[in-house]
């Protein structure tokens, strides 16, 4: 898995960190030097973790002791925070001009351009794009007929036709493109097994040739600091507008990921994370510091409760919330978003570690907390959800014993409602930005 290794050794120092009490600016060093072989032996370049690290201790020094986060939490914020600084904004494809656009790829034999071809047509395609593709790869025979069964596999046109240099080859295919009416073409360049000039030269006059809105940089993740340099050289002879790593599934060496951007000042745009066609990300620098640190995959939590809301009637209901009608039928409704994202224990594990532990339940007592909830928000009539404030003693003692609970904890219910209430006016007021999407049955 990605990152198996350092994530695990980062893990053993926080660790270590968090069984001193106090931010004492010596144990502070001494978990950074740890941190600094950890990302050293991970392959990330040292002068990218020579800046970080400088810039994680001016952090959490600087800030000096926080009342709300332990160190060993200070530590690991700074530290999230600077990685993703270093990884560099996320960056999408700029695909504009006339079309089809040409995007182009380039890197080394065996880096993974074909695979990656075809990949991107999937991911393009799945975008509304009509893709063509182009063999321009005839330094082997087979790279032409790989291509080419990729093509029939997802059905995507394969233009190549034999007898041509790659440029013209390049310039032909294009043109076969645009008058097939295709938005995109990606263009399947040859790769050396290492940088030299014929290769820089053919590439170069493939460039001149079709001005292509994109031109990557495919990269074996890999080969760690090899595949740096390699970005490096490429970078120094051809315009590049972004990169791609490869083989992002192995453990091996991914520290080249965080040194890439920062080394070669060209944006990663995309990660390479298996063989198969599907196995291609739009690269979230956010997402990948998290998983570097062991923090859990937050975002994915956010995504599964993105996808279990009805998302016109959480435009609806958010718009309601805004103007502060929060009533206890749309409590009901948050918290059965809540459990639609599955066992509560898995949404748990999902968080990172330092939020999963400051809940102080275990996951059993949240998951009955969760369904008592339910219980006695069915046991209310419509009315008394849509209209709280009707409920008296005796509508409680109702509920209560309609629900098998007891009137404590349907008043203890009836106090996170308003607590949520007053939450979201305050929020509303501020815009709804944020609010969208998230699950509140958290109590
Ligand atoms: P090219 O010479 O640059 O065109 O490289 P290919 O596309 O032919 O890929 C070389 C090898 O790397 C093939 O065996 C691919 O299946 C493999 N490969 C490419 N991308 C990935 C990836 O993201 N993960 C893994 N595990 N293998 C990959
Ligand atoms: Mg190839």
């Amino acid at each position: 898995m990605m990152f198996e290794s350092l994530t695990g050794r980062l893990q053993e120092i926080f660790k270590d960190l968090a069984r001193r009490g106090k931010l004492r600016e010596a144990d502070v060093d001494e978990a950074l030097r740890q941190i600094r072989l950890a990302l050293l032996e991970a392959d990330v370049h040292y002068q990218v973790v020579k800046g970080l690290l400088v810039r994680v201790r001016g952090r959490v020094l600087g800030e000096g002791a926080s009342r709300a986060l332990s160190p060993s939490q200070q530590v690991l914020r700074a530290l999230h925070a600077e990685l993703v600084a270093t990884l560099g904004e996320p960056e999408r494809l700029r695909l504009s001009g006339p079309k089809p656009r040409p995007v182009m790829l380039v890197g080394l034999q065996g880096s993974g351009k074909t695979t990656t071809a075809a990949k991107l047509a999937r991911w393009l395609r799945g975008r509304g794009e009509r893709v063509w593709m182009i063999a321009a790869d005839i330094q082997r025979p087979a790279a032409v007929e790989q291509l080419q069964l990729l093509g029939e596999e997802l059905k995507v046109p394969v233009f190549y036709q034999a007898g041509l240099e790659p440029p013209e080859l390049a310039e032909a295919g294009v043109a076969a493109a645009r008058a097939a009416g295709a938005s995109v073409v990606l263009l399947d360049t040859a790769g050396r097994s290492q940088l030299d000039e014929p290769l820089m030269q053919e590439l170069q006059a493939i460039h001149e040739r079709i001005a292509p809105s994109e031109s990557l940089l495919v990269a074996d993740a890999m080969t760690g600091q090899e595949a740096v340099n390699i970005a490096r050289g490429f970078a120094a002879t051809l315009h590049l507008t972004g990169l791609i790593l490869t083989k992002m599934d192995g453990d091996a060496r991914g520290g080249a990921a965080i040194s890439m951007r920062a080394v070669t000042g060209v944006p990663i745009k995309f990660i390479g994370t298996g063989e198969g066609r599907d196995a291609l990300d739009a690269f979230e620098p956010d997402r990948l510091a998290s998983r570097i640190l062991g923090m859990g995959d937050v975002l994915s939590l956010i995504e599964k409760a993105e996808a279990a809301i009805d998302l016109e009637r959480a435009g609806k209901q958010v718009e309601r919330l805004r103007k502060g009608e929060f009533t206890l039928e749309d409590f009901a409704e948050q918290l059965q978003q809540v459990r639609n994202m599955g066992p509560l224990g898995k949404v748990l594990e999902l968080m990172p570690a330092g939020m999963g532990s400051a809940l102080p339940v275990d996951h059993g007592t949240a998951e009955r907390q969760l369904v008592r909830a339910q219980a006695i928000l069915q046991s209310m009539t419509a009315h008394e959800r849509r209209h709280p404030e009707v409920l008296n003693a005796s509508r409680k003692r109702r509920i209560a014993a309609g629900s098998g609970t007891t009137v404590q904890e349907v008043n203890q219910l009836l106090r996170q409602y308003k607590q949520m209430r007053k939450l979201f006016k305050r929020m509303g007021k501020r815009g709804a930005k944020g609010m969208k999407g998230m699950p509140f049955g958290f109590g």
